[in-house]
Formats: C-alpha cells, sequence, structure tokens
C-alpha cells in the first residue's frame, strides 16, 4: 500500500498546499481520498493521470474536501480511451451535491459530445455514487473498506475509511475530533492519516485578522497535532501522517509540528510536504 499526500492544505489559500486530496494505491486500485484545490495538478505530479484513478472516497462535503472533484470527473472522462464510470464513494448527501456538480458541466459535456464521435459512441460523463454510512462495509478488487463515524459537527455525517489490503491497513481520517469511530478505525492500523490544525497558531493569527471570531470556530471540530498524536498513540498505529494543515504550514516549520506530535507518540510521525508518500 502506497499512501501519498497530493494536498495538504485547508480552505485557507496556500500558494504551496494544495488543497486536501491522498491518494491510496492498493492491489489494482488508486483511490483518491477528497477532491481538494489542485488535486489534478497533484495527481500528475504522483504520476497518477486522472483516467488510472479507479475511485474517489469523500469524508465530508465541507468545500474545501470537494472543490476540484468537477475537474477529476472532467479531466478523467475527456483523457479516457474508454469510457468508465467514475463511483465515488461518500456520506449522505453525496448524491445532491455530485447531481449539482453535474448540472454545472452539463453544457461542456454537450460541447464535447457534439465535437467528438469518440465520446458519444461512448454514452457521456458517468459517475456511480455510493451514499454510504457508519457500519458497513465494501470490496473493490482486493481491497477491503470499511465505513466509520468521525465526529466534525456541526457537519454531519462525516465518515473515515479504513482500507485493508494484504494485511496492511491505513486509516483515513477527515475532518474530525477524537471519538469512538475513529479509534475503532484506527486499531492497529499501519498508517493514520489525520488533517489537523495548530491550536496555538489559530490562536494567535485570530485576533489579527477581520473574520477572526470565526477562525476561532474552527477549534471546536478539527483535531489538533496533539490530538492526533494521542490517537494515534492509543490506537496502537504504526505510522502517523499529518495533512490539512492550519494554518499553512511554511517550509522548514516541518519539524516543529513532529515534535508537537513525537510528545505525544512515539511511532513514526510523517508531516508533508504536498507529494509525501509512506509505503508498505
Ligand atoms: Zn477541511
Ligand atoms: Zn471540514
Amino acid at each position: 500500500m502506497k499512501i501519498t499526500l497530493l494536498g495538504t492544505g485547508s480552505p485557507l489559500p496556500s500558494a504551496t498546499c494544495a488543497g486536501p486530496s491522498t491518494l491510496v494505491q492498493a492491489g489494482d486500485q488508486n483511490i483518491v481520498v477528497d477532491a481538494g484545490r489542485g488535486v489534478v495538478m497533484r495527481l500528475l505530479g504522483a504520476m497518477m493521470p486522472p483516467p488510472f484513478v479507479t475511485a474517489i472516497f469523500l469524508t465530508h462535503l465541507h468545500s474545501d474536501h470537494i472543490c476540484d472533484l468537477n475537474d477529476i470527473i472532467t479531466t478523467r472522462w475527456i483523457a479516457s480511451p474508454a469510457a468508465t464510470p467514475l463511483p465515488i464513494y461518500g456520506p449522505v448527501g453525496t448524491k445532491k451535491m455530485v447531481d449539482g456538480l453535474l448540472a454545472m458541466l452539463s453544457q461542456d459535456e454537450s460541447y464535447r459530445l457534439d465535437h467528438h464521435a469518440d465520446l458519444r459512441a461512448a454514452g457521456g460523463m458517468k459517475v456511480e455514487v455510493h451514499e454510504v454510512e457508519a457500519g458497513s462495509s465494501f470490496q473493490l478488487g482486493e481491497v477491503s473498506i470499511s465505513i466509520h463515524a468521525t465526529d466534525h459537527r456541526p457537519v454531519a455525517p462525516t465518515i473515515g475509511f479504513r482500507i485493508e489490503h494484504n494485511g496492511v491497513v491505513g486509516a483515513l481520517a477527515g475532518d474530525t475530533i477524537p471519538c469512538d469511530g475513529l479509534y475503532q478505525m484506527c486499531e492497529n492500523a499501519d498508517f493514520y492519516v489525520q488533517t489537523v490544525l495548530r491550536e496555538d497558531l489559530v490562536r494567535t493569527f485570530a485576533p489579527l485578522v477581520p473574520t477572526g471570531d470565526r477562525f476561532l470556530d474552527i477549534l471546536d471540530y478539527h483535531s489538533t497535532v496533539q490530538q492526533a498524536a494521542q490517537t494515534a498513540s492509543k490506537c496502537n498505529v504504526q505510522t502517523l501522517v499529518l495533512t490539512h494543515f492550519v494554518p499553512a504550514i511554511q517550509p522548514g516549520q516541518e519539524g516543529e509540528w513532529k515534535a508537537m506530535a513525537a510528545e505525544h507518540f512515539s511511532g513514526e510521525i510523517v508531516v508533508g510536504p504536498d507529494l509525501t508518500s509512506v509505503e508498505k
């Protein structure tokens, strides 16, 4: 299993961090977990052109996690020699979001269908949406996936994916605070990917920006670096992979973030930048 951080950013724009997205390669599957800003550019950086993406998993429907899903759908469609529907697995609400997205893309789709006979023959742009709930599980080829409830309230439902292949387990959490569902998902995982923020920096910056009060609200529903490390420790994880850095991580700051996590977790800790990967 190879896990690549495609984007380590957040809703806050960054010149160096793409939006949240992680590539999981296992068996014959190339799964993209969340599809934030710049995901298609980063897929190319990971040597994974969109036609080779086999499935999309969405942890939740916050804009930073879905804003470039349309780019994957369109680019995969027009760059594929044969039309294979793109499976999208996400929480309840995903179908409504994707229907809206396809409506947005419908004019572009009709232009391309009018122009290209092979795209017409293949029957157009296709996605298959699967709304999945905590407690369910499914199989993609030789890869097993189970769905776990996370806690990002007031955003609900939100989910995480435990992905297993050949005895190797990757636990992919989206935005969440520590909770029982997260602990179940991470139990004895080889890799635990967690979106995190730095509470100390958020509290420092909040008084300096006009939207400071709203900025402070984000502390309610994300894991801090320390909480992610505590979860990794509690769940006997091998490698903790941090992503979705709030505020955006500055080049050279990785060691500082890693040191904060190391106070609570003695295993391996991986901190970006974009396109960092781990493999087992
Ligand atoms: Zn987020
Ligand atoms: Zn979120």
